[in-house]
């Protein structure tokens, strides 16, 4: 880490609409993982931002224009910020890959999906009613929700803009004011998004961004008294430890954790379409997403005959430069991450589990600098080794054999997570009795890692509380009011 490269362009903090210097005066490199060269240096916020950030959101909250504006106001300033990302959507998308080296492809067809949030919870805003009681009191008795106060959103680094957009549309459209924590890796978009909240008009204060690391400026955001509501995507460890935090001042958390997810598929699937399903399920955004299908049963009549199908479908992937409207596999967004990923291949080597394909740096001048691993599949594996149980977070498959749907679920449910699971079947009933018995927060029949707008995404077990997205996402953002008036 560099407290100071004078060659590098600097990124400073937003907060209470001006563009502020951290307290300590130290920057940090945010590298392109595709290069492994330093982009830019970003502040190195602490406790005294974290303060002055959350400060302002409460001040804006309780005193500016944004708590006496009508909903439908707001509304407008929400669904003008959707505008603005949609017309920046390709400028947006840059900045991503240049973070986190996603695909560019990717990243321009995600940043131009993420005004639909905007759009959608600036359409609820002036629709959040409340409820007359039949009351059995001499009284009129009703109820209204309220937003929170203060929201703070620690995001992670495989979808910055994405993540963010997920708590920040609806926490504002319930009339809360924000801090926003971007990850330490990916801190750019969130901070030109701040360009595009000026322009929207939000008044001063209703939306900050902080940036630096998790202990350094995370923690201060979460334990601070006039934070409300802590909305986190990471890691299940670090979420874990966040809610113990907020559990002190009894404060409310969503969280949305890691993932272990199953991709089940029957013998008498498509085999094909499966093929591509588990494919992208796995090594789309090179594995680094909560949803990733890691591990891949297989029904033992087709097992051969699909990893073979499989193995052959993924050689053919070109792994590369994220720039490259050819490549299909980018690098993996950092280094610490590059590392890890390589350890659990050795670990699943030791465990006994076969590698197919995969399992190193792939060969050539390209990939030569970046954090690129190849896709990697391995074989034979079994429920109880770690290369099962853990997230990886990166291309890496596991190939277990079932027999029969009672076993699929068995070895499906038996993990700590449950965020998602894929079932591949031509059998609708069979499908659905599936969807029935898994624990996970999204079950996918036939298809792989969908999202949306209008449907509640989220987690079982360690995977997560809390909903986002939808009518449900909303509910997150606020609380709710009784009130009794003698008659
Ligand atoms: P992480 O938990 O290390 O970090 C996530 C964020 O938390 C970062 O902004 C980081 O700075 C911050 N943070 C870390 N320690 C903190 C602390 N002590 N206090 C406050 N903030 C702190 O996760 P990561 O490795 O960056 O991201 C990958 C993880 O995110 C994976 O486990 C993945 O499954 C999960 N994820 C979940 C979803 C979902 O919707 N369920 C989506 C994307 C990623």
């Amino acid at each position: 880490m560099t407290s100071h490269s004078p060659a590098l362009r600097t990124l400073d903090m937003y907060i209470d609409g001006q563009w502020v210097k951290p307290a300590s005066g130290q920057y940090f490199e945010t590298v392109d993982p595709f290069t492994a060269q330093p982009w830019a240096m970003v502040a190195r916020g602490g406790a005294p931002d974290a303060d002055r950030a959350v400060r302002a959101a409460y001040r804006a909250f309780k005193e500016g224009p944004w708590g006496k504006m009508h909903p439908s106001e707001r509304a407008k300033l929400i669904h003008r910020l959707g505008t603005l990302i949609e017309e920046n959507a390709d400028a947006l998308a840059e900045i991503e890959v240049r973070d986190n080296g996603r695909l560019l492809a990717e990243m321009q067809h995600q940043v131009r999906y993420i005004p639909k949030w905007y759009y959608y919870y600036a359409g609820l805003a002036d629709k959040i009613e409340g409820v007359v009681h039949p009351c059995d009191k001499p009284a009129l008795s009703y109820s209204r929700p309220e937003p929170l106060g203060v929201c703070v959103a620690i995001v992670p680094w495989n979808a910055p803009l994405l993540l963010l957009s997920l708590k920040a549309a609806p926490a504002l459209a319930a009339g809360n004011t924000l801090v926003l924590k971007p990850a330490e890796h990916t801190s750019a978009t969130a901070l030109k998004l701040m360009e595009l909240v000026e322009a929207a008009g939000f008044p001063p204060g209703v939306i900050n961004v902080v940036t630096g690391f998790g202990k350094e400026v995370g923690e201060p955001l979460v334990t601070h008294p006039l934070t409300r509501h802590v909305g986190f995507t990471g890691s299940t460890a670090t979420g874990a430890h966040l809610y113990s935090l907020a559990a002190k001042d009894v404060k409310r958390v969503s969280l949305e954790l890691g993932g272990k997810s199953p991709n089940i598929v029957f013998d008498d699937a498509d085999l094909d379409n499966a093929v591509r399903g588990v494919v992208g399920g796995i090594f789309g955004a090179t594995g680094q997403t909560c949803i990733a299908g890691s591990r891949l049963l297989v029904q033992r009549r087709v097992h051969d005959q699909f990893v073979e199908k499989l193995a052959a479908f993924t050689r053919k992937a070109r792994v590369g430069d994220p720039r490259d409207v050819r490549t299909q596999v980018g690098p993996i967004a950092n280094k610490m991450q590059f590392e890890k990923v390589l350890g659990y291949v050795d670990i699943a080597r030791q465990e006994g589990a076969e590698l197919l394909i995969g399992g190193k740096r792939p060969d050539g001048a390209e990939c030569a600098q970046g954090f690129f691993v190849e896709p990697t599949i391995f074989t034979g594996v079994n429920n109880k080794m770690r290369i099962a149980r853990e997230e990886v977070f990166g291309p890496v498959l596991s190939t277990l054999v079932f027999d029969d749907a009672d076993e699929a679920v068995a070895i499906a449910n038996d993990s700590e997570f449950g965020l998602a699971a894929g079932v591949w079947t031509r059998d609708m009933k069979l499908a659905l009795r599936m969807s029935d018995r898994l624990e996970a927060g999204s079950v996918w029949i036939n298809t792989y890692r969908d999202i949306s707008y209008t449907t509640p995404f989220g987690g079982y077990k360690k995977s997560g509380i809390g909903r986002e997205n939808g009518v449900e996402g909303i509910r997150e953002y606020l609380q709710t009011k009784a009130v009794w008036l003698s008659t």
